[in-house]
């Protein structure tokens, strides 16, 4: 457990300060893609950030790292120069939030769910950098909450114990887009931070709102991964499946967690597609399932028919004892 824990923040440690240059003269390259009439997509280095310009100004979901921001903002301010109004945090982990220092600078009221800030808050507390308080939202979300902006209905809506416990996505009602924080991640295998109050069968649900909510139109800005489409959450809800199946099964088979990563044969069709190439890779994956079914389950019991017998005999003795 502690190990994951520590791999879990190498990966998403802040590292404000490294900036590795590229051919662009850009911290790294920025992709900005145009979704709807009004809706871009922005990738870069961690999560996939959604953006709404307009005659009201910007509406973000997410802000990376602090270091690509300047650059973010160039290519921002190209296309709209009015204020940075709001910004949406997905969740917590830093390749999301890392940003959210200098927007509050530029002027821009930071909102998340309320498990979401406490997690920033931790993480602020924990960190050897000292990071501001301006890192963490102002105002918090428990179910869901409604914008009026850019011409349109936007959406917010929390997913229960999904990718984490503190998950929104957001819905652009007019655009018919989507973005779904790390609640989906398209053509990839998910991690789910069972730490921070993650879990498979939020995941699950997670997706299965998503397909609720969209359509077969609806463009989906995964938090990590290519623009998707509802076809592509119908094939990671397979997928899911059909991984947790073949894991169950052999976990009722008693088989331990190393007796199933070697006989990993049921994902193959998967990571030919490329869906261990992430930061979850297949080992990472069937771990987290198996982790899940032990936690739904509790840890395989290998007693013997006569040992189980006998411990139960010497359960109700003690109970007699005691009453
Ligand atoms: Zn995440």
């Amino acid at each position: 457990m502690q190990k994951i824990i520590v791999a879990v923040f190498v990966f998403f440690s802040f590292n404000f300060i490294s900036t590795a240059q590229t051919d662009t003269g850009e911290a790294y390259n920025i992709k900005l893609s145009k979704v709807s009439r009004n809706v871009y997509m922005l990738q870069g280095k961690g999560g996939n950030m959604g953006l709404s310009l307009g005659h009201d100004g910007v509406f973000m979901i997410d802000d990376q790292f602090e270091e690509g921001i300047p650059d973010i903002l160039k290519k921002i301010r190209k296309l709209n120069k009015k204020p940075i109004k709001y910004i949406v945090n997905t969740h917590y982990h830093p390749d999301h939030i890392g940003g959210n220092v200098l927007m509050a600078n530029e002027g821009a009221t930071i909102f998340s769910h309320e498990n979401a800030r406490k997690r920033i808050e931790d993480l602020r507390k924990n960190s050897s950098e000292k990071l501001e308080t301006k890192i963490l939202p102002i105002i918090t979300i428990t179910e869901d909450l409604t914008f009026y902006f850019n011409g349109e209905k936007i959406m917010v809506f929390h997913v229960h114990n999904a990718h984490t416990d503190g998950d929104v996505m957001v819905y652009f009602t007019n655009s018919n887009v989507i973005h779904t924080g790390d609640a989906f991640v398209n053509r990839l295998y998910p991690f789910i931070d069972h730490e921070s109050g993650g879990s498979l069968e939020g995941y699950y649900k997670a997706l299965e709102k998503i397909l609720m909510v969209g359509d077969e139109h609806t463009k989906i800005i995964p938090g990590h991964g290519e623009l998707a489409t509802i076809q592509d959450v119908k094939n990671s809800l397979d997928m899911i499946t059909v991984i947790w199946k073949r894991v169950s099964h052999y976990y009722t088979n008693k088989k331990t967690i190393e007796e199933v990563l070697a006989l990993n044969d049921f994902t193959q069709n998967f990571d030919e597609k490329g869906y261990g190439n992430g930061f979850i890779t297949t080992e990472k994956f069937i771990r987290s399932i198996y982790k899940d079914i032990e936690i739904e389950n509790g840890p395989i019991d290998n007693r013997t028919m006569e040992e189980r017998l006998n411990d139960k005999v010497k359960e109700q003795k003690k109970a007699k004892k005691k009453g």
